[in-house]
């Protein structure tokens, strides 16, 4: 089945589409075309998904988990069956490369929901402590808002375990990439989730997203997306003392040991850094380098850059797609601009278009060689394909440069073993570090420390989060 412009339009409430006034235009930024339009839903569709969800709680928390399981397994089934339509949304929605959207755009929530269902069944729902009987029970209406880098997976990292835990759900996607949120509604119907339990409103962050973090009735706000916006999640939502966990930006340090393996760290390093256009919380855009190797990996990292084909998403052979939008693509800008003003060398890119690519939302792939921890390309995260190449003196200033930003989610290490790269990743204050190209593990905890978040996505963590503990004595 293909979703019509038609249903897309709407917000998904209890069940049924529902139209709504305003209209925010949805742009592929590839082509500068407008594709579709949302509604711009504030307040008052937000008040009435929340009791759509509020009324629709109780029948789901007291589903059997086997039957809730069930349905997330058979949503999973429905993203499967329509894996090729998600990932031209995606595609045309922010523009990810075609080979990137299927493989791991609708890859990742594919793995991420039978990861929690598949723990469900062993997961310890009750525990006792001397006399009393601990239980665990959904934390009630959850009000999720996600960002426009990856459509599908930021929704479903919140929605499978939310309703494996027993929770009900208003989702206010990306007012950016908001297509794939509208299909996912029509699977969840598939799939035979009862009415309420789902709901999507579209609409921006001030008006539909601070209208569900300040709900009266959300038990819950799960939030992913920038530091500023987080933070004002957290201001609203704190009149209602209600659980907020926060899945925000970072700025991750990828530390080159001088005994490490240079091809492999270089590679794996660009490739972390210039995924997804850089369009990637976790992207690993300081690299950290002896400086005796300093100049031999810049050579290298620009070498290895060659690689990253910008141009047309569609175009299977395209590694960097444009910007998801016209408005990142002048933030990407001002900050190489920013960056060559700072002092920082220019080894590869810089500021304007890509040869050829005049229109679209298109950047230049970007490498600054020479980077000091106090210059602003080092510091705020860009959220484009532009990476850092910093020296250091030694391990424990390479440590202190790759801890002293704001963020704290992600990082790597290589070294020339193991051991002395799981004794650096130790030090690191991130919520996830990768030793040596260590793979992504889609049952991990994943989440920030710092200003990167307060919470844990993915796994048993992640299900945790969407629960809450009642100690009953006997
Ligand atoms: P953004 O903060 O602009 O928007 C994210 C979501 O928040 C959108 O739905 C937006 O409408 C909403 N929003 C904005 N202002 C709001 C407000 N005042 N109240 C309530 N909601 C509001 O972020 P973005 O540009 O869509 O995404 C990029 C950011 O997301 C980057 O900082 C990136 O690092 C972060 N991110 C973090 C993770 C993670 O898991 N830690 C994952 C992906 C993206």
């Amino acid at each position: 089945m293909t979703a019509s412009v038609e249903t897309l339009s709407r917000h998904w409430i209890d069940g049924t589409w529902q139209e709504g006034p305003g209209a925010i235009p949805v742009v592929n930024p590839a082509t500068e075309e407008t594709i579709a339009e949302v509604p711009a839903g504030g307040a008052s569709e937000i008040d009435t998904a929340v009791v759509a969800a509020r009324h629709a709680f109780t029948r789901w928390a007291a589903t059997p988990l086997v039957d809730r399981v069930a349905t997330v397994l058979a949503i999973r089934e429905g993203i499967k069956a329509r894996s090729a339509e998600i990932a031209a949304s995606i595609t045309a929605e922010m523009g990810s490369p075609t080979k990137f959207a299927n493989s791991v755009q609708v890859g990742m929530p594919m793995a991420t929901s039978k990861g929690v269902a598949g723990l469900a069944e062993s997961f310890p729902w009750t525990e006792e402590i001397g006399n009393s009987l601990v239980v665990r029970e959904p934390v009630g209406v959850v009000g999720a808002v996600t960002p426009w880098n990856y459509p599908l997976h930021q929704v479903v990292a919140k929605v499978a375990p939310a309703l494996v835990a027993g929770c009900t759900i208003v989702l206010k996607p990306s007012e950016v990439a908001p297509l794939t949120a509208s299909i996912l509604a029509e699977i969840t119907a598939e799939a035979g989730l009862p009415g309420g339990v789902f709901n999507v409103v579209h609409g921006t962050g001030p008006e539909a997203g601070e209208a569900l973090a300040k709900h009266p009735l959300v038990d819950m706000v799960s939030f992913t997306g920038s530091v500023p916006a987080g933070r004002r999640v957290q201001e609203v939502a704190a009149g209602t003392v209600k659980r907020v966990a926060l899945e925000l930006g970072g700025k991750s340090a990828n530390i080159v040991l001088d005994d490490a393996d240079l091809t492999q760290a270089v590679k794996l390093g660009l490739g972390n850094c210039f995924i997804n256009g850089g369009q990637t919380c976790t992207a690993w855009t300081r690299l950290l380098v002896p400086e005796a190797l300093h100049d031999q990996v810049v050579e290298m990292a620009v070498e290895q850059s060659a690689k990253y084909t910008v141009g047309d998403p569609t175009d299977e052979s395209t590694r960097i797609g444009p910007m998801s939008s016209d408005r990142q693509r002048e933030r990407v800008e001002h900050y190489i601009t920013q960056g060559v003003e700072e002092g920082a060398e220019l080894a590869a890119g810089g500021p304007g278009r890509p040869d050829g690519l005049e229109h679209g939302a298109y950047v230049r792939p970007t490498i600054f060689s020479g980077v000091r921890p106090d210059m602003v390309i080092a510091q705020e995260e860009i959220f484009g394909p532009v990476l850092s190449v910093m020296p250091y003196a030694d391990e424990d200033e390479a440590v202190e440069i790759a801890n002293a930003t704001v963020y704290g989610l992600a990082g790597a290490v290589f070294a020339g073993s193991q051991e002395r790269g799981l004794e650096v990743a130790k030090r690191m204050r991130t919520g996830q570090v990768d030793v040596n190209g260590g793979a992504f593990n889609p049952l991990a905890p994943f989440g920030g420390y710092k200003q990167s978040g307060t919470g844990r996505e993915l796994g048993r963590y992640g299900l945790e989060e969407f629960l809450e503990v009642k100690s009953i004595q006997l």
